[in-house]
């Protein structure tokens, strides 16, 4: 019983609840459950709030047998990323300078989902700050692929995808600010969504690059990421950059999903030298599934978008050495204090020392290098420009096409320690998911299948012009329809058991 409670959809979990057949606090006992049978193998979790979640849920149950209205998921367990700061619970964002604080407040996709009657169990882990596209980058240790355990589970929410994956959690929230919910979805076997910058309030995320950061679901399903989405996207006035407008039902975009007649554009530049083989046949393979339904493929070039990793890399440290200043020893978490004492600022360089990771020093160095006077121009400048650039990219390619398509990253999920000594190896990860997060458009990675030559996961990404965020979950969830009638089921009923699985002293390396 509590097995097939953990495979449901959301959807079908919450529909059950809807009739009565399970409680909310039974759908959550079975989580944990499995949370405490594989998390010591998977390690998605940084914390985990059982007696919290036990509380939330009995308190969905009362209001249900109260007769209160409740949503579509109300009652329905989620995971959230650690970069999102929760009321009591531990919010580190992947980083040892913010051990042990206890934030005072909910960030408002927390309050949205809490006020859906979603019942949140624990924080997942992640790159340190959201740096990273393995959470080889975290402080706590990395996430294991559930798929092959001494592969990377994607970053920088691997966390988040690994608990959804490996069963722990039917829904995650994920932030994304260059592929950050898209690539771990990709190397998962599961559905990943960055909304419009600006369609989910970014107040109480911990910001990494606030002109990039957007948060979104991470599911096993498009209906699931569209109900989910439909709960956290909304006008927030605590956040600057909220978009006032209404939505329109995802969750309808994916009921009513039809593709006959839709313009399919497939970015030339992101489907040749540098994509594995078998990543490109699965995504040739989608396009051919579309197709036979009334889709139009056409080609189309957006010739900027091989600069867009130069400068992200630009854009990214700048914004991200501003947004880390705030941890300076004395407003959160750690505090280091020299032997025999020191002056402020020594307290601050001692605790910024041992509280930041590598990446992080990396990437701060490089941000305040490019912000520095005599260089402003020459690099934060030029980043902008390009910026520009590749936002007239997808302006030009969105008048001959209404989505586009790519692989959602070059490869399937490579073994730990393959590109942690080259960051410039582990940042050519985000080549196809970066230019959304640089023009603010949304976008979805949907699992296409499995690789031939190494029967791990591939995604496929579409993106849609801003605020054409239901585009996506049409064209997601009929490609989903397809594809599970090809493979005679969804992706993730072929995806390892782990109950049983005992560490291999690699793994236990790499935790
Ligand atoms: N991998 C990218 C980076 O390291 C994306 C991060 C993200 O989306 N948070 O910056």
């Amino acid at each position: 019983m509590s097995d097939d409670l953990i495979r449901l959809s959301a959807a079908d979990l919450g529909a059950k609840l809807a009739a009565g057949e399970v409680s909310s606090v039974e759908a959550t006992r079975a989580h944990l459950d499995r949370i405490a049978a594989v998390d010591g193998a998977v390690h998605a979790f940084l914390h985990v709030a059982g007696e919290h979640a036990l509380e939330t849920a009995a308190a969905v149950d009362a209001k249900r047998a109260a007769g209160d209205e409740l949503g579509p998921l109300a009652g329905v367990p989620i995971a959230v990323k650690d970069v999102l700061v929760t009321k009591g619970m531990p919010s580190t964002s992947g980083s040892r300078i913010l051990e042990g604080w206890i934030p005072p407040y909910d960030a408002t996709p927390v309050t949205k989902i809490r006020e859906a009657g979603l019942v949140p169990l624990g924080k997942t882990n992640m790159d340190e700050f959201a740096m990273g596209s393995s959470t080889e980058h975290s402080a706590y240790g990395p996430t294991h692929n559930p798929w092959d355990l001494e592969r990377i589970p994607g970053g920088s929410g691997g966390g988040s995808a690994a608990s959804v994956a490996a069963f722990e959690a039917p829904l995650a929230l994920g932030s994304d600010t260059g592929g950050s919910i898209r690539q771990p979805a990709h190397v998962t076997g599961t559905v990943g969504v960055k909304p419009t910058y600006g369609a989910v309030s970014r107040y109480g995320s911990i910001a990494l690059a606030s002109s990039l950061d957007q948060i979104g679901p991470v599911t096993r399903t498009v209906l699931d990421a569209a109900l989910l989405h439909d709960v956290i996207a909304g006008h927030d006035p605590l956040d600057s950059t909220s978009i006032p407008e209404t939505w329109p039902s995802m969750a309808e975009a994916v009921r009513r999903s039809d593709v006959s007649g839709l313009r399919i554009g497939v970015i030339k530049e992101l489907d040749g030298e540098g994509f594995q083989a078998g990543v490109r046949q699965r995504f040739h393979e989608s396009l051919d599934l579309l197709a036979k339904q009334g889709a139009e493929i056409v080609e189309v070039s957006a010739p900027h978008f091989e600069y867009s990793i130069a400068a992200y890399y630009l854009i990214l440290p700048a914004e991200a050495s501003s947004n880390l200043a705030k941890f300076d020893s004395v407003r959160f978490g750690l505090r280091v204090t020299p032997d025999g004492g020191g002056t402020v600022e020594q307290v601050m360089a001692a605790t910024r020392e041992a509280g930041f990771g590598p990446e992080v020093k990396r990437r701060i160095i490089l941000g305040t290098y490019a912000l520095s006077a005599g260089y402003y121009d020459a690099y934060y400048g030029s980043a902008q420009k390009v910026r520009t650039l590749v936002q007239r990219d997808f302006d030009a390619a969105f008048e001959q096409v209404d989505v586009l398509a790519s692989p959602t990253a070059p490869t399937t999920a490579f073994r730990f320690g393959e590109k942690l000594a080259d960051p410039l190896s582990m940042y050519l990860n985000d080549i196809a998911t970066i230019p959304a997060n640089l023009a603010g458009v949304p976008g979805i990675s949907v699992p296409a299948g499995l690789a031939p030559e190494d029967g791990l996961p591939v995604g496929i990404q579409f993106l849609a012009p801003a605020r054409q965020d239901a585009r996506l979950y049409n064209v997601g969830g009929a490609l989903e329809q397809l594809l599970e009638a090809e493979w005679g089921g969804p992706l993730l009923g072929s995806a390892p058991d782990l109950s049983t699985h005992e560490l291999t002293a690699t793994e236990e390396g790499a935790l």
